[in-house]
């Protein structure tokens, strides 16, 4: 199948020559035609099959014809996270160089201003997450009547972050005639009722099982103990692979991310962080960083990374075994595209060691231990700040850099295993010299991601993963909070 019979428009097709593909992926092939036609089309696929383009280029042709008027976007597509919203916007740039549209962004984190003047002016293309298209409907500031085309893409990461009610109420605020393309890569029930719901008679595609992992990903679980030996684990690996050019590091929740990302900086690391509660100028610049090569390693949540199209990342390391097994496909996804050999090592400790059955079984396959598996002396949670890392947290002295050198014997042992089975790999690939340690300098490299408060929509469900308790007190409510109070009747307070 060719993209010239997919029934694009000339102007399109263009823009896909421009691009250097040569032939559609499957859920293009399959779904193209289908979205021209005016079906309605539910796309079970995840990030990497191209399923972007699946529902921008038919998008393209039909705007060709028509204009947008001011406050009612033509045509509506709704992300879960700012990053997806910005890409599939880049997407539109990229293949909408031959066409004059207005696309609108409108995400949290973003002045308000701004996404008001490109409304304004009409948008052909209205890209927006969830919570911060409500709000501007809620201020009268956009009309959804005109939509002619409605995009929900990543539902089931949707689901995940809460979004259901939200993308419920949308769906009713747009055309009860309007065309619908629905993604997802995973069909849950609640997102199957979805479907059944707000679909009107689509046309089924689903392209590879979602539970697959590339066959070109290295797999491998880690045993460690909890607490700052964790974080010692996660350095001799990184320090040692073999091919490393550069590695995400998976956390389950927002606030380790951030000391995760702190604590590799301070050891010498060329690391940015992104998470849910950084500013979007901060998780721009950050992924920026890591697409550019100025930061080689990348600490994130889930939700921030999830479906980012980062081509060619050798390394993913889940400092956490995720707690849903299909975020464990998707994390690990990001290394091994488009062919390419990728590793992924997954540490675990004996709190999280119950998740990897469900992975396992997810994955229907086993994992291999590298360096033995859990044993007695991996302990479940150890003091976080030890007296080293106290010392190091003054500055990074040169008796501190020696004190890290020093590792326990713990770790020098299993760094020998990884060590012994990398360079047999290696031998196996050409040989190419690890650059996973920025030079001195790279202490004073710029923090990349201050955390600030986010202006999204908090997140309803899945607390324990991108939003994790509440700051300030942590897990622990003091007791006082939790004591009922007695209001004193209106009565009583007029008396006084
Ligand atoms: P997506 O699944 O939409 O995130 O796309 C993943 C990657 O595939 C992106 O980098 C696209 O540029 C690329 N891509 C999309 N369609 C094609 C195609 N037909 N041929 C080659 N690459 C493609």
């Amino acid at each position: 199948m060719t993209f010239q019979e997919l029934g694009l428009s000339e102007k399109v097709l263009q823009a896909v020559e421009a691009s250097g593909y040569t032939n559609p992926t499957p859920i293009q092939a399959q779904a193209i035609p289908h979205a021209l036609n005016g079906r309605d089309v539910l796309g079970i696929a995840q990030t990497g099959t191209g399923k972007t383009a699946a529902f921008t280029l038919p998008m393209l042709s039909k705007l060709e014809q028509g204009r947008a008027r001011a406050r009612m976007p033509r045509t509506l597509i709704l992300e879960p996270t700012r990053e997806l919203a910005a890409q599939v916007e880049e997407s539109f740039v990229k293949y909408g160089a031959q066409h004059k549209l207005n696309v609108a962004l409108l995400i949290g984190g973003v002045s308000f201003g701004d996404q008001e003047a490109k409304i304004m002016r009409g948008a052909d293309v209205l890209i927006a997450t969830p919570g911060r298209l409500l709000d501007f409907f809620e201020r009268g500031k956009l009309l959804l009547n005109g939509i002619d085309i409605l995009v929900i893409d990543e539902a089931d990461r949707m689901l995940d972050m809460g979004f259901i009610p939200d993308i419920e109420k949308i769906c009713k605020l747009v055309p009860f005639t309007r065309q619908t393309l629905f993604f997802s890569a995973t069909m849950p029930p609640e997102i199957t009722r979805l479907t059944e719901q707000f679909l009107s008679n689509p046309i089924r595609i689903e392209v590879a099982r979602p539970a697959s992992t590339a066959s070109t990903i290295t797999q491998g679980l880690v045993a460690t103990s909890g607490g700052y030996l964790k974080r010692d684990t996660l350095r001799g690996l990184i320090r040692d692979a073999v091919d490393f050019k550069n590695g995400i590091v998976f956390c389950n929740r927002k606030r380790d991310v951030a000391v995760l990302h702190q604590s590799l900086v301070k050891h010498g690391f060329s690391a940015g962080a992104l998470h849910g509660d950084m500013d979007q100028t901060a998780r721009m610049a950050s992924l920026d960083a890591f697409k550019n090569g100025d930061v080689n390693v990348l600490v994130c949540s889930d939700v921030a990374a999830r479906g980012l199209d980062i081509p060619d990342v050798t390394h993913i390391y889940n400092f956490d075994v995720p707690t849903h097994a299909e975020d464990y496909v998707h994390r690990i996804g990001r290394t091994g595209r488009a062919g390419r050999s990728g590793t992924a090592y997954t540490l675990v400790t004996p709190d999280d060691a119950k998740y990897v059955d469900e992975i396992e079984k997810l994955i229907q396959k086993k994992v291999d231990w590298v360096g033995g598996p859990l044993t007695g002396e991996h302990k479940s949670r150890v003091g976080d700040r030890p007296a080293r890392d106290r010392k190091e947290s003054r500055g990074t002295t040169g008796r501190n850099r020696s004190h890290d050198r020093d590792r326990t014997e713990e770790s020098r042992t299993r760094r020998d295993h990884f060590a012994a089975r990398e360079a047999d790999e290696a031998a196996r690939r050409p040989a190419q010299q690890p650059r996973n340690m920025q030079p001195e300098q790279s202490f004073e490299r710029r923090d990349l991601s201050p955390p600030t408060p986010r202006h999204e929509r908090r997140p309803r469900r899945d607390h324990d993963r991108d939003d994790g308790p509440p700051v300030g007190f942590t897990d622990h409510i003091p007791s006082f909070l939790l004591r009922p109070v007695r209001l004193a009747s209106a009565k009583t307070v007029a008396e006084e």
